[in-house]
């Protein structure tokens, strides 16, 4: 059963560097290079460095992923038999769940001394593209990963279908936030506000648009930008 968990959240992550991957061909292709946000004169951090960042914590997620799981499934999630009705309000729940307590992390994540020694380095990318979703110190990816699982046992065990789900919304939405892409198609319309609200976190707005996956506590508490 437990295995069952580890193939769909395998499927998932592929999908996700897949998702990566394509993002990072358009921004930089001449079809759809035309549709970047912002576009640099230069970059300050060398290609290397990001790619060893990216790989490195892609490793240190995916351990820590199994490590939590391992030790706290029970609490996460279960294999009982539930109603769709019932899984859909396990993600919407979870998802909310996390992104006020995503908002008020990132927000004391710029505070000057967390800025300068872990969040900084995030911010250090001024024209994020998807790539640069997991561009981050390792501090605030075990953080980051640590609040979605605390978000889930706090309302758990939730369904083991509620769990990929809100597991394939947070790796998806991080990625497509960063996409530094405003796509044409009305079926985009959703993610070009998510990825034009966070590119303005990176830009002229830093101490604006802390939530990740919804404007609504950033509109709440006054930094909607
Ligand atoms: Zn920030
Ligand atoms: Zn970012």
């Amino acid at each position: 059963m437990l295995l069952d968990v580890y193939k769909i959240l395998g499927v998932i992550l592929v999908f996700a560097g897949l998702l990566m991957g394509l993002l990072m061909w358009a921004v930089n292709s001449k079809a759809y290079g035309k549709y970047r946000i912002r576009t640099p004169k230069t970059y300050r951090i060398p290609q290397s460095r990001k790619v060893i960042n990216v790989v490195l914590n892609s490793t240190l997620s995916l351990v820590f992923l199994f490590a939590i799981i391992q030790t706290f499934h029970g609490s996460l999630f279960h294999f009982g038999e539930v109603k769709g009705v019932t899984i859909f309000g396990e993600v919407i729940a979870a998802l909310l769940l996390y992104d006020f307590c995503y908002y008020f992390m990132h927000r004391g994540m710029h505070h000057p001394k967390a800025m300068k020694f872990v969040h900084g380095v995030h911010h250090y990318v001024r024209f994020p593209t998807s790539m640069e979703s997991i561009y981050l110190h390792p501090v605030e990816n075990l953080a980051g990963l640590g609040l979605l699982m605390g978000s889930i046992a706090v309302l758990g065990p939730i369904s083991m279908e509620a769990f990929c789900i809100v597991f394939f919304i947070h790796s998806t939405f991080n990625i497509l936030v960063h996409s530094n892409l405003m796509l044409p198609h009305p079926a985009f319309k959703f993610f070009n506000f998510l990825a034009l609200k966070h590119d303005l976190h990176h830009g002229k707005h830093l101490n604006k648009n802390y939530a990740s996956l919804t404007p609504f506590w950033d509109l709440l508490f006054g930094t909607y930008a």
